[in-house]
């Protein structure tokens, strides 16, 4: 492996210190090629392992932010709180509800975390699905909202109320399983349980991830298990996690999870290792028609909750993109935007790894601040640089689409499609990837707050995926000329200033049972 020392001056270049690589680390990279939420694998040319000299400095922030906290709204929080409850308020957003957590039959523990995050109201996807999910007996449920609407609530929620905490084996036995594509987001999902659960007595929350040489073999002794599929079926045939009493399967982000050209596999096998007749929960923004059967065998009976691909898209965030000559012009503009993107925190959505690491190592040559991370780093060095990314520490983040689902940071207010997302259907040929762009815009525009995502096009190629993007999801993505920069910045600028104002969700909900 050659190593290219990263740049002074950046963050990067302070969390850096290599720790070698990690071997359970392949339990969950993307295989070459594959659909699934990870970017194109890269030959053994990665950057140096980056971790931070201060990593006990940072605090572990998964899912714990305020619903406001560190928000990029150029506005009062008061303002920002009654246009909240004016969105609440109107029955075609997807942030309505008609009742009260209160009402939902939830216990004065779980009430009690749920307030400690200033949740007012529920969303519709938690007004609508949890009263399914708390059925005795338990049934199925397969649940689709718009990104940032707070599905992840929905099914931790459910799984909280179903806990038998009685005794200490209980909460040290797992009872639920949340399955998620990336080690980030299976984080982000453990500090939500923890924060929502916080005055749930003797819960125990843990994460099934690539572990550390340190912590590797020990057994997982937690009531709720959040983990990636690859190691919870490791640990579970290693028997260092009990399944026997495994009575919840959550799949976040369900289509990616269960794509059979990706993790479908193993999340099955998954499966095939918990008791038979648990309640399985399916969630996600998106569940494309090739995995719609596979969603049904997977959650047979399911009841659901479903939208229209038209009704996907998220009003607050603004979508544009830019023509680009060719990728120099891609980078330079890439550059100029340096100053939009910190005016919140931002991503920088690449195809491959070899993209990340030299627009990183581009930037911060040239005195910017960023940082990257992609499936080539070992697992200690991710959660650096995630949590770095989250407390604002670093305001821009170069990523692939291994981030492209489930992470929930309220600062972004900016991701930048650098390349259009597209997926390998064999013979050499890419085409757009409609559910991939709705995910990666979707890291902005989280509850209610704007956004702005703006695609580069370089090539006729670009510019027909993305048309074919906008006409499944029949969505605008206006085009903005780069040929005025401060036209440009002005545009971007109001767009972010302007949008929350008429942020305005379409309704797409249909209930529906089986
Ligand atoms: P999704 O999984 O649907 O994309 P998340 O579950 O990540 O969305 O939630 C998005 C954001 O909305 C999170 O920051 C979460 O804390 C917040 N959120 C969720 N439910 C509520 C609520 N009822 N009131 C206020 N904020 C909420
Ligand atoms: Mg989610």
């Amino acid at each position: 492996m050659s190593e290219t020392p990263a740049e002074s001056g950046s963050l990067a270049d302070r969390i850096s210190k290599p720790t070698g690589p990690n071997p359970t680390a392949d339990a969950f990279q993307p295989k070459s090629g594959t659909s699934w939420a990870d970017e194109v694998a890269s030959p053994a040319t990665e950057t140096p392992p980056k971790v931070s000299e201060t990593s006990e400095d940072i605090p572990q922030v998964d899912g714990a932010t305020g619903p406001f906290g560190g928000s990029s709204l150029h506005e009062p929080d008061y303002q920002v709180e009654v246009k909240l409850a004016d969105m609440q308020a109107d029955p075609n957003n997807p942030l309505f509800s008609a009742t009260s957590f209160e009402q939902l039959g939830l216990s004065e523990d779980i009430l009690k975390g749920v307030m400690s995050m200033n949740f007012r109201k529920p969303s519709k996807v938690q007004e609508k699905t949890l009263p399914l999910l708390l059925l005795n007996p338990p049934h199925n449920l397969i649940g689709q909202s718009q990104s940032g609407t707070g599905k992840t609530a929905a099914f931790v929620l459910n799984i909280l109320a179903r806990l038998d905490l009685s005794s200490e084996q209980m909460q040290k036995t797992p009872q639920a399983l949340v399955l998620a594509p990336s080690r980030e987001l299976a984080r982000q999902i453990v500090g939500v349980v923890k924060v929502m659960g916080a005055f749930v007595q003797g819960l125990i929350t843990e994460a099934a991830i690539p572990q550390d040489a340190a912590s590797r073999g020990k057994k997982l002794e937690a009531s709720v298990v959040v983990g990636t599929p690859g190691t919870v079926q490791d640990m579970i045939k290693k028997r260092l996690m009990d399944s026997r009493s495994v009575r919840i399967l959550v799949l976040d982000e369900a289509d990616n999870m269960l794509d059979q050209q990706g993790l479908g596999d193993q999340c099955v096998r998954v499966k095939a290792l918990l008791p038979k007749n648990i309640q399985t929960v399916l969630f996600s923004a998106t569940f494309p028609d090739n995995v719609v059967k596979y969603a049904n065998q997977f959650a047979p009976g399911a009841n659901q909750m479903t939208l229209r691909h038209e009704d996907l898209t998220v009003e607050g965030i603004k979508q544009i993109y830019l023509d680009c000559d060719n990728d120099q012009a891609k980078y330079d503009i890439l550059v100029k935007f340096y100053g939009l993107m910190t005016i919140g925190s931002s991503i920088i959505f690449v195809k491959t790894r070899e993209t990340a690491l030299a627009i990183e190592q581009r930037m911060t040559a040239e005195g910017h601040k960023v940082v990257s991370l992609t499936g080539g780093y070992e697992g200690a060095q991710r959660d650096v640089i995630i949590d770095a990314f989250r407390m604002g520490q670093a305001k821009v983040l170069i990523t692939t689409n291994v981030l492209a689902r489930g992470i929930d940071v309220q600062s972004v207010s900016m991701v930048v499609n650098y390349d259009v997302p597209d997926k390998f259907v064999g013979k050499g040929k890419f085409v757009a990837d409609p559910q991939t762009y709705l995910h990666r815009i979707g890291r902005t525009g989280r509850f209610g707050r704007v956004g702005v995502a703006v695609t580069f096009v370089s090539s006729r190629g670009d510019w027909e995926k993305l048309m074919e993007i906008q006409k499944y999801f029949a969505t605008e993505i206006i085009q903005v000329t780069t040929d005025d920069w401060d036209e440009l910045e002005d545009q971007v600028t109001k767009i972010i200033k302007s949008s929350r104002a008429g942020a305005n969700f379409q309704d797409g909900a249909r209930m529906g049972g089986t």
